[in-house]
């Protein structure tokens, strides 16, 4: 059991894949003590999608009154609908020591990284254009020109990787799995949280 909890970013360009890879890793419990924080947003509803599930589905009016009330911890425009994270929706997790993934897009990792500590960030990449292409079509819930709006957008979000800490390529499904796992064991165990949650409790180490 870790007596902190880490708060990871999943970032990437849409139709790669990471709602999908989020919710097989949190269905399988392949990790214990983490969960997903569900964002609020703007967007209509896809088929399929459900309120607090997938996320808060509200009208552009609470969004507005949500950020004059400063309820979010992050906020951005993506596609032209107002996406968010409240403080509250990860407060209750992080005084539980639960670890948090937060599924946003660069703009909102930027400011989730400028206000909170343990922050780690990864970001996922298509193995191609074309591959891409073909994973929103198949996908099949959003319309030829809202596919091709988010084609483009891919060359600017890409840009926006080197401010991650990790870069995963989604080419094979349960490969990219075992690689998010491992980032995320790999970070709990760095010094910095062991410090804390072993070598302190056992009064190996130091008190600084
Ligand atoms: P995102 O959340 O990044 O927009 P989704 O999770 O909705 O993307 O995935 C888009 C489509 O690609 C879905 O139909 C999903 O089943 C499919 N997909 C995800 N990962 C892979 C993969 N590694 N290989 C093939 N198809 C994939
Ligand atoms: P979609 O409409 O396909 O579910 O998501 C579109 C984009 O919005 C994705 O890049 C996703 O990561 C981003 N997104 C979803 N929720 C949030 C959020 O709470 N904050 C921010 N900044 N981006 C989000």
């Amino acid at each position: 059991m870790l007596n902190y909890s880490i708060i990871y970013i999943i970032s990437a360009p849409s139709g790669t894949g990471k709602s999908s890879l989020i919710k097989s890793f949190i269905k399988n419990k392949l990790l214990k003590n983490i969960t997903i924080s569900i964002s609020y947003t703007t967007r209509k509803k896809r088929i399929g999608e459900k309120h607090g599930e997938h996320y808060f589905f509200i009208s552009v009016k609470e969004f507005k009154e949500m950020i004059k009330r400063k309820f979010f911890l992050e906020y951005a425009i993506v596609f032209g609908n107002y996406y968010g994270t409240t403080y509250t929706s990860i407060k209750n997790l992080v005084s539980n020591n639960t670890s948090i993934i937060l599924n946003i897009d660069w703009q909102g990792a930027r400011q989730v990284k400028n206000k909170l500590p343990n922050v780690c960030s990864i970001f996922i990449i298509p193995p191609s254009i074309k591959e891409l292409n073909n994973r929103l079509y198949l996908r099949g819930q959003d319309s030829v020109h809202v596919i091709k709006n988010r084609i483009n957008q891919f060359y600017n979000d890409i840009k926006y990787c080197k401010e991650y800490n990790y870069l995963i390529v989604n080419d094979n499904f349960e490969l990219t799995l075992k690689q998010l796992k491992a980032i995320i064991i790999a970070e709990q165990l760095k010094i910095k949280y062991q410090k804390n949650n072993y070598l302190l409790n056992q009064g190996y180490l130091w008190q600084e």
